[in-house]
C-alpha cells in the first residue's frame, strides 16, 4: 500500500526574524506530556526529588482550586467533576505510589508519574464497570497537569539538540533561544509570540528566520516534517509541494547573495549623500557576540542587555563575576563605547530562579528597575561592577524603564552609595561614568525635560515605548497588529524625547528595533537622532540606506509628517518618497 503524501499546509504568524530556511521539524511541545526523560536520582538528591513533586501537585491544587472558584455554580456538573478531581490530587494511589517509585527505583519525578499514571490506567481498563473506567480519564487528566507543572519547571534542553533541524515549539523563552546552537538548528517558530519580543530579538542576533504567532504549529506539525520558515513574510509552509519548495529554493539563494553583497560594504562610514555622520552601534545580549557587531562594522556597543548572563547562570552573578565580563567587553571595544544597561528582569525576561511573583500583567509588573529598587544589593553589586570595569574602557552606565523622577532620584543615590564604598574598599574605579536612562515609558517621555536635567543622555527604547503607548503585550500575537512604530502617537513620543534633549545638551542614542528597520529610518533622521544602534545583523542594511539618503531630504519630511494621521499613510508617504532607496523586500503576500 502507497502512503498519501500529506498536503501542503500554509501558516500565517508573524516575522519574528528575516530570513528563509528549508529543514525537516523538531517539535518541543513545552505543554505536551511526550517529553518525558528518564533519569536516575542519587540517594542523597530523593528528598529533594519527591519535594519537587510535592510542589508540583501543589500548585496545580491550587490552580485547580482557582478555576473552581472561578465557576458559576450552575454547572453542578462540571463542579463534580472538577471536586472529583481535587480529591486524586493526594489520591493514595496516584500521590503515594508516585512517591514511593521515586524513592524504591531512584529515578525522576516525571518519569515515576508516567509509570504510575500508566498502571492505574491499564487497572482500570481490564475490570468491567464504566464508572470506575471513566475515573481512568479523571486520573489522566489529574497527572497530566502535575505533569505539565514538572515540566515547566525545567528548561528544554535546546542546547543539546545535535540534528539540523528547525525547532517548532508552543513558546520560546529568550532564555531559550539563547541556547540555540547555530550549527545545529536552522530556524524556529512558535504558537506564541508577538512582534518584537526579546525572544525574536534572540533570533534576529543568530541571524536565524523565525515566525511566531502562528496558533496552530505545534498542533499541524509532526516531527521530520518538511518545513520552509519565510521569516520575512512572517508564513510557513508545512510539508511543500516541489514547485513551492523549487520556488523557495530560489529565494533562499538571492536573500543569501543579497545579504552577502551588503555586508562586504559593513566598514564603509555611515555618512550620509550630503556629508552627515552617523553612529551606528550594535545591541548585544552576550559578550560573545562582539565578533559579530565588530564584523557588521558597529562602531560601539550601543546597549549590552545584561540580563542573559543572570539568566544563563540561574542565579545572581557576583561583583567579581561581572567584573571580568565587563571589562572584557569594554577591553574588546576600546575606545569605541560600552553602553551597559542594569538588570532589566522580569516582564517577559521571566526570571526562572527566583521564586516567581504571580503578575497578571508581567510587563505592568515589577521588571527593570522596579525590580532593582526592591532588591538594592543586587542593584548596587551590578553598579559597583560596572563602575570598576569602566576603569579599563569607554564605558556608560544606562538604566532601564525609568517612569518618574523618584525613580531617578534613588538610583543617583544608590550610585553615590556604590562610589563610597568602592573608595573605602580601595577598589580601582571609575567614578566619572556618564549615567543615561532609557526612555521606553509615555510618562518619561511626559517628564523628559526634567529627567534630562538630571542625567547625561537618553536610550529611546522603542520596543517598550510602543508596547506602552500603544497598551500592547509584546508577546501577544493577538495585539501584534497595533505594534506600530510609524504610529504618529509613538513618532510623537520619539521627537518629544529628542527635542527635550536638545534643549538640555545631553545625547541620545535609539536602540529600539525600530533603529534597525529601514521604514523607520528617513524619520529619526529627520527628528535629528545621529546614535542609532540596533541588532548586529541589522547593522548592513542601515549603513547603506544612510550612505545613500539625503539628510536634508529626510529633514524635510519629517515636517511633513504630521500631516498624516494614520501608520497606512506615513508608510505609503515614507515609500513614495524614498522608493529609491529603501531596501528592496520580497514578501509572499
Ligand atoms: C527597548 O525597549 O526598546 C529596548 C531596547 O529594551 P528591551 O528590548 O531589552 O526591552
Ligand atoms: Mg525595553
Amino acid at each position: 500500500m502507497t502512503q498519501e503524501k500529506p498536503r501542503e499546509m500554509v501558516l500565517k504568524g508573524i516575522s519574528g526574524s528575516p530570513g528563509i530556511c528549508i529543514g525537516k521539524a523538531y517539535v518541543v511541545d513545552r505543554e505536551g506530556v511526550n517529553i518525558i526523560e528518564r533519569y536516575p536520582v542519587s540517594t542523597a538528591m530523593l528528598a529533594k526529588e519527591i519535594d519537587r513533586f510535592k510542589h508540583a501537585v501543589a500548585k496545580a491544587k491550587k490552580e485547580h482550586a482557582r478555576v473552581i472558584k472561578a465557576l458559576d455554580k450552575d454547572v453542578s456538573g462540571t463542579l463534580n467533576i472538577l471536586e472529583t478531581h481535587m480529591a486524586l490530587f493526594k489520591d493514595k494511589m496516584l500521590y503515594g505510589r508516585t512517591i514511593e517509585t521515586i524513592q524504591n527505583e531512584k529515578i525522576n519525578a516525571e518519569w515515576a508519574l508516567r509509570k504510575v499514571s500508566r498502571q492505574i490506567k491499564l487497572m482500570f481498563q481490564q475490570v468491567d464497570d464504566p464508572y470506575l473506567q471513566s475515573r481512568v480519564n479523571d486520573i489522566i487528566q489529574v497527572s497530566d497537569k502535575i505533569m505539565a507543572n514538572l515540566l515547566g519547571a525545567r528548561d528544554i534542553k535546546i542546547a543539546d539538540i545535535n540534528k539540523r533541524v528547525i525547532i517548532v515549539a508552543h513558546d520560546l523563552s529568550p532564555a531559550d533561544a539563547s541556547q540555540i546552537q547555530l550549527e545545529r538548528i536552522k530556524g524556529f517558530v512558535t504558537d506564541r509570540g508577538g512582534k518584537d519580543s526579546h525572544t525574536g530579538i534572540v533570533a534576529k542576533s543568530l541571524k536565524i528566520p523565525s515566525v511566531f504567532g502562528l496558533a496552530r504549529a505545534t498542533a499541524s506539525i509532526n516531527n521530520d516534517d518538511i518545513l520552509i520558515v519565510d521569516g520575512s513574510s512572517g508564513l510557513i509552509i508545512i510539508n511543500p509541494e516541489e514547485e513551492t519548495l523549487f520556488r523557495y529554493e530560489e529565494r533562499l539563494a538571492r536573500f543569501e547573495a543579497y545579504r552577502a553583497d551588503i555586508e562586504r560594504e559593513s566598514h564603509l562610514p555611515a555618512i550620509t549623500r550630503d556629508g552627515v555622520s552617523l553612529n551606528l552601534m550594535a545591541n548585544i545580549e552576550l559578550v560573545e557576540e562582539v565578533v559579530s557587531a565588530k564584523d557588521n562594522g558597529a562602531a560601539g556597543i550601543g546597549l549590552f542587555r545584561t540580563e542573559f548572563l543572570y539568566l544563563d547562570l540561574k542565579r545572581f552573578p557576583t561583583e567579581e563575576e561581572m567584573l571580568v565580563k565587563y571589562k572584557e567587553l569594554a577591553e574588546l571595544m576600546n575606545p569605541q563605547p560600552v553602553t551597559i544597561r542594569t538588570l532589566d528582569i522580569n516582564g517577559d525576561k521571566f526570571n526562572p530562579f527566583i521564586d516567581p511573583v504571580e503578575e497578571a500583567n508581567p510587563a505592568l509588573g515589577l521588571r527593570a528597575v522596579r525590580f532593582c529598587l526592591e532588591n538594592t544589593a543586587i542593584f548596587k553589586t551590578q553598579i559597583k561592577a560596572i563602575l570598576r570595569a569602566a576603569a579599563f574602557g569607554n564605558i556608560k552606565l544606562l538604566i532601564p524603564m525609568i517612569s518618574c523622577m523618584e525613580e531617578l532620584i534613588q538610583v543617583k543615590a544608590l550610585v553615590s552609595q556604590a562610589v563610597v564604598e568602592l573608595e573605602r574598599d580601595h577598589k580601582v574605579f571609575n567614578k566619572d561614568v556618564p549615567l543615561g536612562i532609557m526612555i521606553e515609558v509615555p510618562s518619561a517621555v511626559l517628564m523628559a525635560d526634567e529627567l534630562a536635567g538630571q542625567v547625561d543622555f537618553f536610550s529611546i527604547g522603542t520596543n517598550d515605548l510602543i508596547q506602552y503607548s500603544m497598551a500592547i503585550d509584546r508577546r501577544n500575537r493577538r495585539v501584534a497588529h497595533l505594534y506600530q512604530g510609524l504610529n504618529p502617537a509613538v513618532l510623537k513620543m520619539i521627537k518629544m524625547t529628542f527635542d527635550a534633549a536638545q534643549r538640555n545638551h545631553i545625547d541620545v542614542i535609539m536602540c529600539g528595533e525600530m533603529a534597525g528597520d529601514p521604514i523607520n529610518i528617513p524619520a529619526l533622521l529627520g527628528f535629528g537622532i545621529r546614535n542609532l544602534s540596533m541588532n548586529a545583523a541589522s547593522i548592513p542594511v542601515i549603513k547603506k540606506m544612510i550612505r545613500e539618503i539625503n539628510m536634508e531630504k529626510a529633514r524635510q519630511f519629517s515636517d511633513r509628517l504630521f500631516q498624516f494621521t494614520t501608520v497606512q499613510e506615513i508608510t505609503g508617504f515614507v515609500q513614495e518618497e524614498f522608493n529609491d532607496i529603501l531596501p528592496y523586500r520580497e514578501t509572499e503576500d
